[in-house]
């Protein structure tokens, strides 16, 4: 039956994986140094992604006073991100970049000035000053597709990669097939960048929609499970971010609403955010997941955000733009009959993922200052890293590791040896689901990971609950082999199903190390409640001989670089 597969074999010097926000940068860096580029991707380059239907704001420093310069920004992020942020890495995958990655903005034609020709800045989540930069990033996935197709970028699209090929001493591309025709695809290449993003689906969401997710629903942890399957080190891992939503829908929006100056309230019409942080409904998001949660556990719920209080000019452009990010959120207050300037909208935590613990670092592959992996041959940027997330970074990180997987690739002398047998057995593990027999189905397994991750390993969690979870989830993996795809888009759904149960699975191992509460409840440890200063640095996990290997990196804050 397999045989009936239709089979493609492509050469490239730089392969991306992800074509979303870094991805697509990262194939600007590197279709600039005028190399082969191929961007594989489950969907289209023009709308995939974090970012496919919009975004708001881009965080940078612009020297305009104390606190909007380089320093003032790194001890920012050293503040906000203590534990999991390496400062070198992120002077030279963001400081670095930042002036041309603000002109590239513009060169592309996704300005972020506002029509006056002026930069509207906002204040929120932990800033010492109004670092974010308002912007209409409707159109910035289509325009960056733009250029890179101008510049001649080959694109796999609709196309699932699966697999890293990995000669055992360096990666020289991947495997994978297209959702719609199941053709199968070998790309080999002498640079591989993974940019697949965070891992959404895996914890239960309180809207009861799985696929209403605050960040992209197709990103399941592709980047991660390929790495650490090759033995590149993770980082991060342990962290569950989780944000507030309006009650019933998942969406971004968290920053526009703060940022314009909205106000938590409880079912009182008390602020509370006080009682929680100095820096109240300014503080950073994991503070405002936390003190949500607990005034809904103490009975203080419902919870809203109030933006009554606000100017008429400020609600006239929060109602203008709030669309930016997701065009369907200012359908949803008009449906339920919101009006922003007459009532406070009724807010609720949202559902977690694995991702970084704050705006400025991710969770997933370990990467240094030029964005490579602890393997040979293999870059990442993006949400699946350790180093980068959220716009700013992906859009800078993004783009020198484009640069940085061009340079290598051209300086590349070995030859690409793909083993025919290993590709045999690769296939033949991406097809199996169609030839399974019974009905056991990717949702039906997908929910039980769901409420396994939430129970055991969410917002609460201790050595018994991680221990229990993992045993689980082990069960799953055994019962997954069971799944049954009936056609090609369910195929993708089954190894998706299968990368929430792996990624679900290193990030208990993770927790288990960090015996210590970091972030409010983005690590919270019912057996170890208090932060620690000796955890200060990222768990590091990977496999070695079949075993999980678990390191602990010690990062300084004693200077900035
Ligand atoms: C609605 C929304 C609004 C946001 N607004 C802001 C904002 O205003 N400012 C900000 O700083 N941040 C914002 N964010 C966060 C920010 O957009 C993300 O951090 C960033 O886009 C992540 O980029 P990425 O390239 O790492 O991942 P993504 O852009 O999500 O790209 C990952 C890509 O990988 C592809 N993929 C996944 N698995 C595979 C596989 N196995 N094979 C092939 N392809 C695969 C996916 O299809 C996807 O296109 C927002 C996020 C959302 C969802």
């Amino acid at each position: 039956m397999i045989g009936n597969i239709r089979e493609y074999e492509f050469e490239t010097d730089v392969l991306i994986v992800g074509g979303g926000l870094a991805g697509n940068n990262a194939a600007l860096g590197a279709l600039e140094k005028n190399v082969k580029v191929i961007v594989a991707d489950k969907g289209t380059l023009e709308r995939c992604g974090a970012t496919a239907g919009g975004v708001d704001h881009f965080m940078a420093y612009l020297n305009t006073g104390p606190w909007d310069t380089r320093e003032a920004y790194l001890s920012y992020v050293a503040k906000i991100a203590r534990g999991a942020v390496d400062l070198k890495v992120q002077d030279a995958v963001f400081c670095k970049e930042l002036e041309a990655a603000l002109e590239r903005m513009e060169k592309i034609g996704c300005t972020l000035k506002q029509s006056d020709g002026k930069y509207l800045r906002t204040q929120s989540l932990g800033q010492p000053g109004p670092y974010f930069i308002n912007f209409n990033g409707k159109n910035l996935k289509p325009a960056l597709a733009k250029e890179a197709r101008r510049l001649g970028v080959f694109a796999l699209e609709r196309c699932m990669m699966t697999d890293l090929l990995y000669d055992g001493e360096r990666v020289i591309g991947a495997v994978g097939f297209n959702i719609r025709t199941g053709d199968f695809y070998i790309v080999k290449a002498k640079a591989t960048i993974l940019a697949t993003g965070c891992t959404t689906r895996l914890f239960h969401n309180p809207t009861g929609l799985p696929f209403n997710t605050w960040q992209c629903p197709q990103n399941t942890g592709a980047a991660q499970v390929m790495a650490y399957k090759v033995g590149a080190k993770l980082a991060n891992m342990e962290y569950m971010r989780i944000t507030v939503v309006p009650k019933g829908f998942s969406a971004a929006g968290l920053n526009a609403l703060m940022g314009m100056g909205g106000r938590l309230i409880n079912a009182y019409g008390e602020e509370f955010m006080a009682k929680y942080h100095p820096m109240g409904n300014k503080a950073p998001r994991s503070m405002l997941v936390y003190a949500v949660m607990k005034e809904i556990q103490m009975g203080n719920g419902p919870i809203y955000i109030d933006c009554t209080h606000l100017s008429e000019a400020d609600l006239n452009h929060l109602k203008r733009t709030l669309g930016y990010d997701k065009d369907t959120l200012p359908d949803f207050l008009e449906q339920k009959g919101v009006d922003l300037s007459k009532e406070p909208l009724e807010v609720m935590y949202s559902e977690g993922m694995q991702a970084g613990p704050s705006e400025v670092c991710g969770s997933g592959i370990m990467i240094d200052e030029r964005t490579s992996s602890s393997i040979e041959g293999l870059f990442a940027c993006g949400d699946c890293t350790d180093q980068m997330r959220c716009v700013h970074l992906c859009t800078t990180g993004g783009y020198l590791s484009g640069k940085v997987a061009a340079e290598y690739a051209k300086n590349y002398s070995h030859p690409i040896r793909v083993d025919k047998k290993e590709i045999q057995r690769l296939k033949e593990a991406i097809y199996r689901p169609l030839w399974v027999t019974g009905n056991l189905d990717h949702k039906t397994v997908e929910n039980v990971i769901r409420r396994v991750m939430w129970e055991y390993a969410g917002p609460v969690r201790n050595e018994k609950s991680l221990n229990l979870a993992i045993d689980k989830l082990q069960s799953l993996k055994e019962e997954a082999q069971a799944l049954k795809a009936k056609d090609f888009h369910e195929l993708m759904r089954v190894h998706e199903t299968n990368q929430l149960i792996d990624i679900g699975t290193i990030m208990c191992h993770a927790s288990l190390e960090r015996k210590e509460t970091r972030f409010g409840i983005f690590h919270f440890r019912s057996d170890y409640p208090e932060t620690k200063e000796e955890f200060e640095g990222e768990i590091v996990i990977f496999q070695k001989d079949g075993k999980v290997v678990k390191e602990f990196k010690k990062l300084s804050y004693d200077k900035i670089p």
